[in-house]
């Protein structure tokens, strides 16, 4: 059938996205009968089944398929001198802002990052312009080296830039509020530019361990999965023998006390990470580094996204632990954000994990004869801001050639949280029966669903706003003569097969080698 996308762009199709997500058991907002809770979320049936696909995929595609990668899965609490020498109880601040007219908070990075967008994005236009106007001939490399309105943005923008690093680097929170009032950025919502100071706010929560309320009870729940790798590396490497270069991967809860929590599942204050730590020889992090970068951008891809969805940042203000680092960023419906980060962290974590608990954290390198403190390169991504990136891509709203209208879940089909659904024509007859007879069948192999609820149409509608790949309909026929019809949810094509062979035809659809 053909159909007309009349998918919203931006700001509405982040709000539909949102209400899709609730009204079809994908996300809710936490506490929500008790008005919830800011920046936490449930996450539904559907939610979780997606989530845990996505978390299953990355193991798989990370520790399964990489022989020199292990996973672990190390606890939230941990000793608290560990924050103390990974820097998270000095360094992991952000400078915030308040602006005394709407009385908002904001994240003055985030403030002059906006405004850097804003200039970038006049290039963009001017770029768009030329192009049309000169076609064929356009270079467009020629005419950002060369066109004096670019010039003078990439300037504008070059000059902020190393101002805000500068003045980061140094702590200097005096000259991070002269660059938000020099670029006269405006709050949002008053429109005014009447700020406070910037201060810095630390991200981490504590609570107390032990019945004792004394600061030694003081512990954090941890604000990356990172450190809980870093403090297991010598446990991993000699229980599993491990050859440098070697990966230790977990994925579970992070917790961040974040100052500006607006977006839905994209930043929360409980989230969940993936993270690899690749333990490289000194030296040798620069060549790990670009083979991560690119091999998780490919990853990326491997989920169905056309190229332009993601790009590259690289960081100009490098965290505490870092000598290089790249964001992988996608465009979301409110603009390309961070969705994942490639890290060269030196030793740094394991060099101050050695001199704050007093013991040795290196490695004997046999080819080189010599003992080591490994560097590290992490990969580490956020699980909800994948999930996000993947219902963004995935979500349609159609107008059928009937005109009829549809939302349609595009899911990858081996991340679809149901695979199939089998539905009885109708509630009699004996087709109930021998739908739960197939439906009996295709549980042992996937994820399914039976449904005899409502009109065939309105089944056929729910599953589409779910995301199912396949819907199997059982009719008088089937009776007669062992058929079912099968229905595509993209194509919304139906063809008729025997029963025996519906099984392994979503099988071989739904599989991870499968995945197109
Ligand atoms: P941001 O700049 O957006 O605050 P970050 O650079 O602090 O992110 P990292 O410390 O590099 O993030 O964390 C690694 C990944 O964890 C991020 O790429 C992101 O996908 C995820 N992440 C970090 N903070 C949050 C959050 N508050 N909510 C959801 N995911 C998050």
């Amino acid at each position: 059938m053909n159909t007309t996308d009349n998918t919203p762009k931006g700001d509405e199709l982040f709000k539909n996205i949102i209400s899709h997500c609730k009204e079809y058991g994908y996300i809710f907002p936490s506490s929500e009968i008790y008005d919830g809770l800011s920046a936490v979320y449930d996450y539904g049936q559907y939610g979780a089944e997606l989530k845990k696909n996505l978390r299953d995929y990355w193991w798989k595609s990370m520790v399964q398929m990489h022989e020199n990668i292990v996973g672990i899965d190390s606890a939230i609490f941990m000793h608290p001198t560990i924050w103390k020498a990974s820097g998270h109880v000095d360094a992991f601040n952000d400078p915030l802002i308040d602006n005394k007219d709407s009385k908002k908070r904001y994240r003055a990075d985030v403030l002059i990052e906006d405004h850097v967008n804003k200039i970038d994005a006049k290039i963009t236009k001017e770029v768009e312009k030329a192009a049309t106007r000169f076609g064929d001939s356009f270079n467009e490399e020629t005419y950002r080296s060369t066109n004096p309105r670019v010039l003078e943005y990439q300037k504008k923008i070059d000059e902020i830039n190393n101002r805000f690093k500068i003045a980061m680097d140094n702590n200097d929170l005096i000259e991070v509020k002269q660059i938000i009032i020099d670029c006269e950025i405006v709050c949002p919502i008053s429109g005014s530019r009447n700020w406070t100071d910037v201060r810095q706010f630390n991200l981490m929560f504590s609570t107390q361990m032990g019945s004792v309320s004394e600061d030694s009870g003081l512990i954090y729940l941890r604000p990356e999965t990172a450190q809980g790798i870093f403090v297991n590396f010598l446990n991993v490497q000699k229980s599993g023998r491990m050859k440098i270069p070697f990966g230790i991967a977990q994925t579970g809860k992070a917790f961040r006390n974040e100052i500006v929590a607006r977006q839905f599942i994209f930043r929360m204050r409980e989230f969940e990470q993936m993270e690899m730590q690749y333990f490289v020889r000194p030296g040798e992090e620069m060549e790990w580094y670009n083979y991560w970068k690119s091999e998780r951008i490919k990853w990326h891809r491997s989920l169905g996204f056309s190229e332009s969805k993601h790009r590259f940042h690289d960081h100009l203000k490098l965290a505490h632990y870092a000598n290089a680092a790249a964001d992988i960023e996608y465009d979301f419906p409110f603009g390309f954000k961070e969705l994942e980060g490639i890290h060269s962290r030196t030793d740094f974590d394991l060099k101050a994990h050695e001199a704050f608990s007093g013991k040795k954290l290196q490695y004997f390198d046999p080819e080189l004869n010599e003992n080591y403190t490994p560097y590290v390169v992490e990969t580490s991504i956020g699980l909800d801001r994948l999930f996000l990136a993947v219902i963004s891509n995935s979500y349609h709203e159609e107008k059928l050639e009937d005109g009829s209208e549809r939302v349609v879940l595009r899911l990858p089909d081996f991340l679809a949280p149901v695979k199939a659904t089998v539905m009885p024509l109708m509630k009699k007859d004996g087709l109930p029966e021998k739908a739960r007879e197939i439906m009996d069948m295709l549980v042992w192999d996937y994820n399914c669903q039976y449904d005899e609820k409502d009109s065939i149409g309105k089944r056929y509608r729910r599953q589409d706003a779910i995301g199912t790949p396949f819907c199997i309909t059982v009719d008088h026929q089937t009776l007669v003569d062992q058929t079912v019809t099968i229905r595509y949810r993209d194509s919304m094509k139906q063809d008729r097969v025997p029963t025996y062979t519906v099984s392994g035809l979503i099988a071989e659809k739904v599989n991870i080698k499968n995945r197109s």
